[in-house]
Order: structure tokens, then sequence, then C-alpha cells
């Protein structure tokens, strides 16, 4: 049993619909691009790509279907119905898998009340879960992204959280202590509470398999009507592990998103590909480099001599409660905080080797994100630190 496509997107998350849409904004004919996704539903964005499938060039999608084994040599994937689809350009958008407690050592991911976050099912799975603690306790394990927007969400819903992480403060990848100190006071005022600097040991369960209680290595005790893990992600490249090259965790592609197979492109959260700005190779796991990583690597697919190196600048942002923050760049280097951090609006520059490299702002208008994004594409010389503080987000905006 077996399909030929000229372009199959593997994955039915954020980059492959965004990869679907460049392919039929392009121009595709019907049945020369089928897209394979493990999940039952087609990918997230829908307002934008039930603009794409609504178009008459007809994508084949193959839902609910996990794909086994790819042979890139002979330009086949296998699925696990037994179904051979063959490509003449694949586009690999597998993202990343939630990390579980067993790869830390630690039991208690299949409880019943245990709630990961990463797809569809998942979300569904966790709002029913909490729905059924609505004035109980949660524990979220994990001080990144995953477990401060599931907290915000958790308390907004009545439960009492607390977060534990190992880390000294919260989104400890990124912010600062003096930015995170600004969001965990903003958190501790909405009732979560923080527990850092230790880690989960194991859960009590009760005879329905149900957590009662979390214990920590510092030897306290939560106890814990419900359970969010956050602790990270792994990029799904082990279909591919042994016959593409790999870089950072992910499949190592050139500024076109071609991998080291020329058949072959990587897009999204599995990809590493070479960051311009920073000459070097990075994965980024964020909506945005999903979503242009994806555009790229059609272009340089239907446009094969003309697309220039993909030049990106990183782009996070994250909204939770009444906040909004975004962050463009590079945070390495000295920081800089400028504006009011007992008020609405503040922020930090990354100076690296004596160039603006990075930018954070926190309740930014539209024209300020813009001004901080565009100055930190420039990476302009700093001479005087004390300078770039003074002059805060009026540096940017004077640009
Ligand atoms: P994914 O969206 O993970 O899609 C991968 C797809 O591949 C899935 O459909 C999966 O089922 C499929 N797949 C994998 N292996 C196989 C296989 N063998 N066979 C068939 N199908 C397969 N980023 C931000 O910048 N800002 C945010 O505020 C933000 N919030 C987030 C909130 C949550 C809850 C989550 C989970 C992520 C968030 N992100 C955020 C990150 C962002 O969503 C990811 O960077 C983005 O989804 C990556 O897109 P992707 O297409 O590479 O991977």
């Amino acid at each position: 049993m077996g399909r030929a496509f000229v372009y199959v997107i593997l994955g039915g998350g954020v980059a492959a619909g965004y990869a679907a849409l460049e392919f039929t904004r392009r121009g595709v004919s019907h049945g020369e691009l089928c897209i394979i996704s493990e999940e039952s539903v087609v990918p997230y964005e829908r307002p934008a790509l039930s603009k794409g499938f609504l178009l008459p060039e007809g994508i084949e999608v193959v839902l609910g279907t996990w794909v086994k084994s790819a042979d890139v040599k002979r330009k086949t994937l296998l699925t696990a119905t037994g179904e051979t689809i063959s490509y003449k350009f694949l586009i690999i958008a597998t993202g990343a898998r939630a990390l579980k407690l067993e790869e830390f050592g630690l039991n208690g991911s299949d409880a019943g009340n245990v709630c990961y976050l990463r797809d569809l099912a998942d979300a569904t799975r966790l709002v029913d879960v909490m729905q059924s603690c609505i004035g109980g306790n949660a524990v979220v394990i994990g001080g990144g992204y995953i477990g401060m927007e599931c907290a915000a969400s958790l308390v907004i819903n009545k439960l009492n959280v607390t977060m534990v992480f190992p880390e000294a403060h919260t989104m400890a990848r990124l912010f600062t202590p003096k930015i995170a100190s600004y969001y965990e006071d903003y958190y501790i005022a909405k009732g979560v509470k923080f527990i850092k600097g230790t880690v989960m040991s194991s859960f009590d369960m009760d005879s329905d398999g149900k957590v009662t209680a979390v214990n920590l290595k510092d030897g306290s005790w939560l106890p814990a009507d419900m359970v969010v893990v956050g602790i990270g992600i792994r990029p799904n490249t082990a279909l591919f592990e042994g016959q593409l090259t790999m870089e950072k965790g992910g499949i190592k592609v050139n500024g076109q998103m071609q991998a080291s197979d020329s058949s072959v492109y990587a897009v999204g959260d599995v990809a590493a590909f070479p960051v311009k700005l920073f000459g070097e190779t990075r994965r980024l796991e964020h909506v945005d480099s999903a979503r242009k990583s994806a555009r790229h690597a059609v272009a340089a697919i239907m446009d094969l001599e003309k697309t220039n190196e993909f030049d990106y600048l990183p782009f996070f942002y994250s909204r939770v409660f009444t906040l909004s923050w975004q962050f463009y760049g590079d945070n390495a280097g000295e920081v800089v905080h400028f504006g009011d951090f007992s008020g609405n609006t503040f922020g930090a520059y990354w100076v690296n080797r004596g160039n603006l490299v990075g930018s954070f702002l926190e309740g930014g208008s539209k024209e300020q994100y813009e001004a901080i994004s565009k100055v930190t594409r420039l990476r302009p010389a700093i001479e005087d630190l004390g300078e770039l503080e003074k002059l805060g987000l009026g540096y940017a905006l004077a640009e």
C-alpha cells in the first residue's frame, strides 16, 4: 500500500500549518501536497489554516496517523497503519514533546490528576482535571513558560497554586532576577506560592491511582488535588537519527532550512538553523520562529535558485493575567534594566561585546515593541551602559 506526493509535510502543528499555507499561497496542484499528523485535528491556528484548506488546490490531509519510520535515501515514510508515503521533498515539522517525570527518574505521569501541556488533547484533559478540582490545591512542577502560564490559568480558575522549581527564580533561561521578581510579586499578589531551589522527589497516591501529595527533596510536603508538569521539551528527531545530521538536539539545517539530505527540510521546534545575526546555529522553541522558518522552507523549495538565507531575529512573547511581554534577540552579555519596575512598563537591554543584542519589554505599545525589535536587529554599538540605562526605552524609540 502506498501513495506518492511531490511535497510531504510531516507533523500537524504550527510549523506544518504555516508551511501548508505557504504552499497553497504559492500554488500547488491537486494531489501534490500531503500533511501527515499524529493528531486527529488539523493544525491549530485554525483561522489561518481553514483559509488554506478552503483553497481549491487540494491538500491531502492524513490525520490521526503516526509515522513510525522514515527512509531518507528512498524518500519514504512508513505509517503505523502500514502505508508507505513517498515524497520528492519532505518538510519535517515534528516539533517537540513534553519531557516526562520518568526521564528524570521519577514516577507518576500516568496518574489521573497529573497533567502535561503540549497539544490539544493535553489541553482538553488539563481543563477537565482542573474543573474537577476547583477550590482545591494545584502543584505546578517547573518555573518556565508552561509552568507560569498554567499557574496563572489555575489561579484564575480558583485553585490554590504552588509552583516548585530548582532555579533561583522563574523563567531562568530568559529573565534576569530583577525581571523575574516583578512577575513573581505579581503572581504572589494573585495568591500563587513559590517554592524555589528544590525539586519533587515523589508523589503520594491514593488507591485510585491519584496523586494526593507531592514530596519535595528538601523534605517538605505539599497536598495536591492536581499536578501540572512543565519541565521542558525534547525535539522529535528519533525518526531521523543516523540519517540526518543533528545539532543542538535538533535537525541541523542550512539557511534554506535544508537538512543534510537535499530533499529534506526541517522547520519549527525540531530545526537547528543558523541565526545569521549571532553567527551561530540555534534551535528555538517559539511560535514565531515556527511560522517564519516554515514559510522560508517552502519558499526555498519552490523557488530553489532565488531564496535568500533565512535571516531571523529571535522573538518570544508571553501573556498572562493582564501582563504581556516581548523579547527580541539574544539574552547574552551585560544587562541594563530600564523603566518603572513598580509600574506597568519596564524592560532590559543586553549588551554583548559592545553591541546591543537583546531587548525585553513588558507592557509596551505596538510602536514601542516595534522600536525594540528594530533596534535589536541593528545591533548598534553601545559605548556607555549608564547612558543606555538613562535613555531606557527612549534609546530604541530614537533609533
Ligand atoms: P508542534 O506544534 O509541536 O507540532 C508538531 C506536530 O508533529 C504535532 O502535530 C505532532 O503530533 C506531530 N508529530 C510529531 N511526530 C510525529 C510522527 N512521528 N508522526 C506523525 N505526527 C508527528 N511560543 C511562543 O513564542 N509564545 C508563547 O506564548 C507560547 N506559548 C505556548 C503555550 C503552550 C501551551 C505550548 C505547548 C507552546 C507554546 N509556545 C509558545 C511554543 C510554540 O507553540 C511552539 O514553538 C510551536 O508549537 C512549534 O511548532 P512546531 O510545528 O515546530 O511543533
